[in-house]
């Protein structure tokens, strides 16, 4: 096979992560990688290192919008530094019901998966304008899209099925998932002995949690949106539907308009709310472990509330796949914190699951369950950006 440099893009909701990787015959090697970060802000983040880690760009540029953003990718990615890319991959959260397999985007696909920005609202605006440029700046190359969705589509209907009225699940409404890239992307480097009663922990700023049976997912603790299931960084997780009515009947005491109050409602839920809204202090999982560390109990209460949440999944997972061989932490936090996954392991003996205090005093790759522990436990950092490599020289193969 011919030589492919492959660009993938994959952005957030403030941000704008890129990498190149030729493919070829074997494993696709990285060219590049980097990242546009704080956009919406004076002092953003923009920097790109070389396959040996080498710094080419750091600098902190005024990022007002996503147009200046992607003005910085696009400038770097054809400065000629770099071969111009045969083909693009795009990571989308959801492609909403009609768009669930990953393949060649057109205009009309975009329109279409448009059309359900409120199934990841943080994610989709800054995705589909990021693919409408791509489209128009790269003219040669073909952009497929990679669904996080794309994993989860096994997840069998008593799972994904919403209990809400026909109506609703008419629209499309039902369980899609999350950081299913990710978790697709542990699997793969499990090849080939994926065991076969498998859970994956991917605790980032977005947290969520999956069953894997066989390599397939069973079950995944995101809901339609990246709002539900685990608490996050600044989302609630799965709360008790009153709780919402409530916060919008107060947010209707402050305006008759039904889109500005939905807003509202839709900033407290994902943006105010979770490790940020328990803490009053930080999203960020440094922050709060210093902060515990200087007796703040709130800090205290927001991890424990994350912790709590993690073990309940846990142990309802074990259940779901009557028994567990691994225990796999993944994300910024599952990699990182090493306090983290022994607060999550300490409270799941029962379930065979024993680390080592040793062992998990790492960061990065490494198995860490206890010898006498019945279930394997390791940390394997995820590799997003290879997967959709990976999922676009098999469709450009197609
Ligand atoms: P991600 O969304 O996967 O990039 O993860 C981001 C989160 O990982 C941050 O918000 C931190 O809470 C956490 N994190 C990153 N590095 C560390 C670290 N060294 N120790 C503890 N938490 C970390």
């Amino acid at each position: 096979m011919p030589s492919l440099p492959v660009l993938v893009l994959n952005s957030g909701s403030s941000s704008i992560k890129f990498s190149a990787y030729e493919a070829g015959a074997g494993e696709p090697e990285k060219l590049f990688e980097g990242a546009v970060d704080g956009i919406g802000t004076d002092l953003g983040k923009f920097w790109i290192k070389d396959a040996s880690g080498r710094k080419l760009a750091d600098q902190n540029p005024a990022l007002p919008n996503r147009a200046v953003a992607f003005q910085l990718v696009e400038g770097a990615v054809h400065s000629g530094d770099f071969p111009a890319p045969a083909a693009i991959g795009h990571r989308m959260v959801c492609g909403g019901p009609t768009v669930l397999e990953n393949q060649l985007i057109t205009p009309d696909l975009i329109d279409e998966m448009e059309r359900y920005t409120a199934f990841a609202p943080l994610h989709t605006p800054i995705a589909v304008y990021i693919m409408r440029q791509a489209l128009h700046l790269f003219p040669g190359a073909p952009n497929f899209v990679c669904l996080d969705s794309y994993f989860h589509r096994t997840i069998p209907e008593v799972v994904s099925y919403m209990p809400i009225p026909e109506e609703y699940s008419a629209m499309g409404v039902r369980r899609f998932g999350a950081h299913g890239i990710s978790y697709e992307s542990i699997v793969y480097q499990l090849q080939p002995q994926v065991p076969g009663k498998l859970i994956v922990a991917h605790l980032g700023n977005g947290a969520s949690i999956s069953a894997i049976r066989g390599g397939r997912c069973l079950d995944t603790s995101m809901g339609l949106t990246p709002t539900g299931g685990l608490v996050s960084g600044t989302r609630t997780g799965d709360i008790d539907p009153g709780v919402l009515l409530f916060i919008l009947h107060k947010i209707a005491e402050t305006t008759t308009n039904a889109t500005e109050a939905a807003n509202a409602l839709e900033t407290v839920v994902s943006k105010q709310s979770g490790l940020l809204g328990v803490s009053g202090l930080s999203n960020d999982m440094r922050d709060l472990r210093e902060a515990i560390a200087q007796g703040n109990p709130k800090a205290r209460l927001a991890v424990d509330k994350f912790v709590w949440t993690i073990q309940k999944w846990i142990g309802g997972f074990v259940a779901e796949l009557d028994g567990l061989d691994m225990l796999v932490f993944t994300g910024g936090i599952g990699e990182n914190d090493i306090d983290s996954r022994a607060e999550i392991c300490a409270g799941l003996g029962a379930l065979g699951i024993e680390i080592d205090r040793e062992r998990n005093n790492v960061r990065g790759a490494a198995t860490v369950s206890a010898d006498t522990s019945r279930v394997t436990v390791r940390v394997i950092p995820p590799a997003e950006d290879l997967m959709i490599v990976n999922h676009v020289v098999r469709l450009l193969g197609e």
